[in-house]
């Protein structure tokens, strides 16, 4: 029988983790790229003997690419070296120590870090990691599923997960239920910021992202976060899927509201 077609459009993470998956469950993957490189804004770029990662530069929660990496039939850990980071960062404030956090596996140095500069806030920090815990289960199974109908926000999970969206708040309201010292709300909400706003602004439901750290820890791939991308590229290509760099897709070709291909920028059709 012959292999049911599949085209992406572009070579990202999002792309490529797709075609990894497919490629894995034996469907024919083609995968369009325009620019001469993979990764999207996980790409990097070479000066002289030194490699930069134009987009993210440390990694959250490995588990997610572990788990694709499985679903493919493969190990991530044979192919990327993953390096744990502790102290996580560095965090400055005019006229006090430096403050380190670390990543939960270490909690103990993390309390002496809080005490050192804070006394009693240690507390504070368990208080914040028990809800946030309890808010990321209730949460992470809406983040698994499509929001394509109004019917989809009376789902079970998401009516279970609505105590706990915080979507009202700020994250630095939320942050101000478990500490009262400035610096440390700052240092639990700065990661704001990854998501391009302002700790004052974003959802409270986004407070996840500190959690999510603190638990999980912050990592460092060896060789650069753009390794992901190409490892995944060689996986695809290793499983019979094609990636061809390089080429635009104009647009895409629909038949009775159906995508029946695509069409290059250089004119040709590929069904
Ligand atoms: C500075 C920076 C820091 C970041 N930090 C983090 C982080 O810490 N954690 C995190 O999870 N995310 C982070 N991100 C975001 C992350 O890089 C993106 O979420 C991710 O790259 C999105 O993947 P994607 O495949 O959906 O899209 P993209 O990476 O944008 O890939 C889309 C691809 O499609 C190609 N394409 C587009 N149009 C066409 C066309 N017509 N024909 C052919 N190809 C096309 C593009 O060239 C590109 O290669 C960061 C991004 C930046 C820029």
């Amino acid at each position: 029988m012959e292999k049911k077609k599949i085209i992406i459009i572009g070579a990202g993470p999002g792309g490529l983790a797709a075609g990894l998956l497919l490629s894995s469950k034996g469907y024919s993957v083609k995968i369009y790229e325009k620019k001469p490189y993979v990764g999207g804004r996980n790409s990097s770029f070479n000066l002289g003997d030194y490699k930069f990662d134009l987009g993210p530069t440390f990694f959250l929660m490995p588990q997610v690419l572990e788990d694709i990496f499985i679903e493919a039939g493969e190990r991530l850990d044979e192919r990327v070296n993953l390096i744990e980071i502790n102290p996580m960062y560095r965090l400055k404030f005019y006229g006090l120590d430096d403050f380190n956090p670390y990543s939960y596996n270490k909690k103990f140095l993390m309390y002496g870090e809080m005490e050192k500069i804070f006394p009693y806030s240690s507390k504070s920090y368990d208080k914040y990691m028990n809800r946030e815990s309890k808010k990321f289960s209730k949460l992470e199974p809406c983040l698994k599923v499509p929001y394509l109908s109004l019917v989809d926000y009376l789902k079970p999970n998401f009516l279970k997960a609505l105590p706990y969206l915080d979507a009202h708040k700020s994250i630095y309201d939320v942050l101000g239920n478990y500490y009262k010292e400035e610096e440390l709300k700052l240092s639990f909400t700065f990661q704001a910021k990854y998501i391009g706003m302002s700790p004052w602004v974003a959802p409270g439901t986004f407070s996840m992202i500190s959690y999510l750290e603190h638990k999980y820890g912050v990592f460092h791939v060896e060789g650069g976060l753009n390794r992901v991308s190409k490892v995944i590229s060689e996986l695809i290509i290793k499983k019979g899927g094609e990636i061809f760099l390089d080429t635009p897709v104009k647009e895409i070709l629909f038949k009775d509201k159906k995508a029946i291909g695509i069409k290059l920028d250089n004119g040709d059709t590929i069904e």
